[in-house]
């Protein structure tokens, strides 16, 4: 991955003009669904939200997508802003937004057939395969009605003091769904030729450029590659970028890939930057200011991009939930402290498919600004936290942050613990950054770090507050045969101190079951890689071809080794995964050859493989290697010890509990105990 520390990050802090208005640099803060508008205190948490991120810097804010009418809602509590009282009262969040120097802009985004409610509507006919709800097809009145909806909807924005709005055209929504022949099969005005499709597009930011005047800044989101079959070329969209560009828009972003696409865009598995090439792209056929995002989130790639050329500004969305000062922190050449995101979609992405407000996991502090506090204590403590793990490094920098004097011991010479293993996973090098991160944190609040120092009773001393972190070991099952030199942990296998041989059996589905498998069938290439992503995944590296797409995402490209993987439980493996992550995993198992199986008896191990039963017969998978990937234990015997001995003590992470933990976990765990104290 590519340096954070670049000297120079003039283009991107220079200002730029955008219709009517001087930004004061190139950065956006994309749009971002949070559900927070759900919530109670719901206005308070999104002003400290939005307030937050303007006080980072960024030059304009995008809302999350309002529905200009109660067809286009995401669900039945999608937000909406088509009565113009309603939208009076977020005139506070500008405000507060506006005091801190940014602009905000509501995205305007009407669902389409995507709306997950009875009487969605689309250009024809055609069920997404993500939504069970058949649209309806809009007539010529629906239509126009609609275009004169996202006129008002941006009528009301301006009334309640947005700076403008951005028009929602990618993704796989509605406007996106009139621009390409994969979903529009109308033969009257509105479909047919591209000039056709275009229309709606079109006829939509002219009414908003017509009713709000010529300082309304007006972001219109351009599909730069909707990587679905019969998706639009190359040549329609420069053309559809110019088209919009003299219908009045100030900046047009780029969005990749609709939601029913089967190519990861956003998530860990991607290649940092994939996707700038189709932002050149747009940005070669207009000369108003074109956006890149997608898969940005250092400083550094920004400013290559920038200084490139490719793009004129550069949106991010989630690396504003990981560090909402991430601008401010360039600008005071502090670039080294952003709190990277990580691309996990954890706690963001993930949060919102199961109806919870957006948060981060690096960051448990966003979309919950009102919940914690930056004051110092006025009772410093001596804090001892044992294990240099995710927990243990949270805790430590967070409770050195607000004035307490801590120390934390780590047995092995580096910090990391798990996130070490995690990050051998393909793609999950990205979590380097969050050590980065939280090693500086405690490097600059003062942290005494005891590197290779396996805390004792007697170190533990003389502290007011012991903090026992210290997370996991690989649950070994009680099996016969479980210490033959066929086997190895998960933790010898990602760690590098074991190799795996050519036919691997994988025990256990769980999370870090499918890391080990991809581990063990992808090579690095495919993730840090453009040229070999797009090959993996049928992707046109030029961004010229229908939809963006050269070949079949799910075309199979089998591994030299062979992997299977099995499950005790009946259920489909991995159930279990992230909803926004999983698919991609596997898929790219699929692809990869692994075979996933559930419902297996293990019976033993011996020189002929794993002995299990399945549907009740007897079977031999012969393997050179066998990685038990079958849970982990809680590693807790100081903290007995202590407790023997009559010290309190807290214990968090998996230390406290091994089951289902993980960064996220471990992460909130440490921040909100750091908080308390
Ligand atoms: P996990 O998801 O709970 O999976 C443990 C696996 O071990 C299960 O497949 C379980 O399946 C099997 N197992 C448990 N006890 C066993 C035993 N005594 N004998 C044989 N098999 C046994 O835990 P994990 O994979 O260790 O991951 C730890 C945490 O990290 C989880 O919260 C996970 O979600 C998270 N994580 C997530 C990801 C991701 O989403 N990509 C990646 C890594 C880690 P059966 O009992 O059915 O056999
Ligand atoms: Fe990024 Fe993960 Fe945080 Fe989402 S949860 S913003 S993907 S680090």
């Amino acid at each position: 991955m590519e340096n954070t520390q670049r000297e120079s990050f003039e283009t991107m802090l220079s200002p730029i003009r955008a219709g009517a208005h001087m930004l004061r640099n190139r950065i956006i803060m994309g749009s971002m669904h949070t559900r927070l508008e759900n919530e109670p205190d719901s206005l308070a948490k999104q002003i400290a939200f939005y307030a937050e991120r303007a006080r980072g810097e960024a030059a304009i804010l995008v809302t999350g997508g309002f529905s200009p009418n109660a067809e286009g809602v995401f669900d039945s509590e999608g937000p909406r802003i088509d009565d113009p009282d309603e939208a009076l009262h977020l005139r506070p969040i500008c405000e507060a937004v506006q005091a801190e120097g940014s602009l905000i802009c509501a995205q305007l985004l009407h669902a389409g057939r995507y709306a997950k409610i009875e009487g969605c509507v689309a250009p024809s006919p055609i069920r997404a395969p993500i939504n069970r709800f058949i649209p309806r097809e809009m007539t010529d009145a629906d239509i126009r009605r609609t275009i004169e909806d996202f006129a008002k909807a941006a009528a009301n924005a301006q009334a309640a003091g947005f700076d403008g709005v951005e028009i929602m055209g990618s993704e796989g929504y509605l406007i996106n769904e009139f621009t390409v022949t994969h979903t529009n099969k109308r033969e009257d005005d509105w479909g047919g030729s591209a000039e056709n499709r275009h229309r709606f597009a079109v006829e939509t930011v002219r009414a908003v450029r017509e009713r709000c005047g010529p300082d309304f800044l007006v972001i219109y989101r351009i599909s730069a590659a909707d990587l679905v079959e019969g998706g639009a070329p190359a040549d329609e969209i420069a053309a559809l970028a110019r088209k919009i560009e003299a219908a009045g828009a100030d900046i047009l972003n780029t969005g990749i890939g609709w939601h029913e696409a089967r190519v990861p865009t956003i998530a860990y598995p991607v290649p940092r930057g994939a996707w700038r090439q189709a932002a050149a792209n747009v940005k070669a056929a207009v000369s108003i200011p074109v956006v890149a995002s997608n898969r940005i989130n250092t400083p550094a790639l920004a400013e290559d991009i920038l200084a490139s050329g490719e793009a004129d500004m550069i949106s991010m969305a989630r690396p504003f939930l990981a560090d909402p000062h991430f601008v401010k922190k360039v600008r005071e050449g502090r670039a080294d402290e952003i709190n990277t995101c990580i691309a996990c979609n954890q706690a963001c992405l993930d949060f919102i498919f199961s109806d919870r407000p957006v948060s981060c996991l690096v960051n448990p502090r966003a979309g919950r600004e009102t919940e914690f506090r930056d004051t110092l204590t006025d009772t410093p403590r001596k804090v001892a936290v044992v294990g240099g793990g995710a927990a243990g490094m949270a805790t430590a920098a967070e409770a050195a942050r607000l004035g307490h004097v801590v120390t934390l011991f780590e047995a092995h010479d580096r910090l990391g613990g798990q996130l070490n293993l995690a990050r051998a996973a393909p793609g999950k090098d990205e979590f380097d950054e969050t050590l980065r991160y939280y090693s500086g944190q405690m490097h600059k609040h003062g942290v005494t770090l005891r590197l290779g120092q396996r805390a004792g009773l007697d170190d533990l001393t003389g502290f007011d507050h012991v903090v026992i972190a210290t997370g996991v070991t690989p649950r070994i099952p009680d099996l016969s045969g479980v210490d033959h030199p066929s086997v190895a942990t998960y933790a010898e296998i990602l760690s590098g101190e074991r190799a795996a041989g050519d036919s691997v059996v994988v025990m256990g589905a769980g999370g870090i079951g499918h890391d080990v498998a991809e581990f063990l069938v992808t090579g690095s290439a495919e993730v840090h890689d453009t040229n070999a992503f797009c090959e993996t995944w049928g992707v046109d590296p030029a961004f010229a071809a229908p939809g963006g797409l050269a070949g079949d995402p799910l075309a199979p490209k089998p591994s030299r080794r062979k992997v299977i993987m099995f499950q005790r439980k009946t259920s489909k493996p991995g159930a279990g995964l992230g909803v926004s992550t999983g698919w991609i995993l596997r898929n790219a198992l699929r692809k990869h050859g692994v075979e996933a199986m559930g419902g297996v008896v293990y019976d033993r191990i011996d020189d002929a493989g794993l002995h299990i039963l399945m549907d009740g017969k007897p079977k031999v998978i012969a393997a050179d290697t066998i990685v038990l990937c079958t849970g982990q234990e809680p590693e807790r015997a100081l903290a007995e010890a202590l407790a023997g001995r009559g010290v309190t003590v807290t214990m968090i992470g998996g230390a406290k509990e091994a089951a289902e933990l993980d960064a996220l976990r471990a992460i909130d765990e440490g921040v909100r105990l750091a908080q308390g104290l």
